[in-house]
């Protein structure tokens, strides 16, 4: 019987596990298949998490795991497919069979990309369609790639294709965007970015794999063509919530309903970091609601 599994190995499930051992909780983390430290690991720069200016995401996440493996954190490479109550204890059910039973969970999954829905964007997942710039900027040196979307991680990912590509086109629906102003400031100091604004992405056309796509301007009505051999997505996350139980309150969006104690409308079962309710998603912030989580899941702990 564990005090606590925590669900997700992101900053918010790490910093919980660090806080959780340290209050002397027995406690695993459960994590999907291990590919570095959430989302974040896909960040080519984070430059506002304190102590840390510039380090890219996959290095900061490494850095978290080492902590938490240092401190002793037990974890298990699982799936989650169900978590039942039965009485005012949790059963963990995971895709290979294993049942785990705790007292508390932590329910910090992060969120997931989320797609254009655009004809030709799973066709050619990962055949010049990339949710990664870090991970795929590599393949496409000297050529011309397309970031869609106009939010910090958009504007990132261009700055950083921007060393590696001939050209990059910034696609985004809008004439203004929601990624810091410096950030903005760089883009358009750049020579080989190209803004394509009020414009969105109809199609992704290819052979076996992208060759371009085609744009609709939203003012004129007219669509074009631009040729490109990679397509990185950056249109921001849709929360994991696919295991959290029915009597788990979420928000119209699908956000686990929970201020920074990480408190949830079920007894026991907390939640930290991107899949909660917030303003400002963050690594900074991920951190600090897995710490806050833990202090509210000792004080359940010490009066059930
Ligand atoms: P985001 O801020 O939600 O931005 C998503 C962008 O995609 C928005 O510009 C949105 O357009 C656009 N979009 C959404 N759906 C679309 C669709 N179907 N077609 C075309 N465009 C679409 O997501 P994010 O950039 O991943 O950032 C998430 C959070 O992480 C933010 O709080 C951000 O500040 C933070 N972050 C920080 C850093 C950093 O500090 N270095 C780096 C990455 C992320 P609209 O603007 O029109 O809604």
């Amino acid at each position: 019987m564990y005090d606590l599994v925590i669900i997700g190995s992101g900053p918010a499930g790490l910093s919980a596990a660090i806080y959780g051992v340290r209050a002397g909780l027995k406690l695993v983390v459960i994590e999907k298949d291990y590919e570095g430290t959430g989302q974040v690991a896909l960040s080519s720069c984070v430059d506002n998490y304190l102590g840390l200016p510039g380090m890219d995401g996959y290095s900061m996440g490494e850095k978290f795991r080492e902590h938490a493996v240092g401190f002793g954190v037990e974890f298990l490479e699982a799936e989650v497919s169900q978590i039942e109550k039965s009485s005012s204890i949790y059963v963990i059910n995971t895709s290979d069979g294993n049942k785990l039973e705790t007292k508390t969970v932590l329910y910090a999954t992060g969120a997931t990309h989320r797609k254009l829905g655009a004809p030709g964007e799973e066709k050619y997942d990962t055949k010049g369609v990339s949710y990664c710039a870090t991970c795929d900027g590599a393949f496409y040196r000297k050529k011309t790639a397309a970031v869609i979307g106009g939010g910090d991680t958009a504007l990132d990912d261009a700055l950083y294709l921007s060393g590696i590509c001939e050209k990059v086109y910034l696609i985004h629906r809008r004439d203004s965007f929601r990624a810091a102003e410096i950030t903005v400031r760089k883009i358009k100091e750049k020579e080989n970015i190209e803004l394509v604004l009020n414009s969105t992405v109809t199609e992704i056309l290819g052979t076996d794999k992208v060759t371009s796509i085609k744009v609709n301007n939203k003012l004129t009505g007219e669509d074009s063509i631009l040729d490109v051999s990679g397509v990185f997505v950056a249109a921001g996350s849709v929360p994991s919530t696919q295991a959290v139980p029915s009597d788990v309150n979420l928000d119209p969006a699908g956000y686990i309903i929970a201020d920074e104690s990480g408190i949830t409308s079920a007894p026991g079962f907390f939640t930290a970091g991107d899949v909660r309710t917030k303003a400002l998603r963050q690594v900074i912030t991920a951190v600090s609601d897995g710490a806050n989580a833990v202090t509210s899941i000792t004080h359940y702990l010490e009066n059930m």
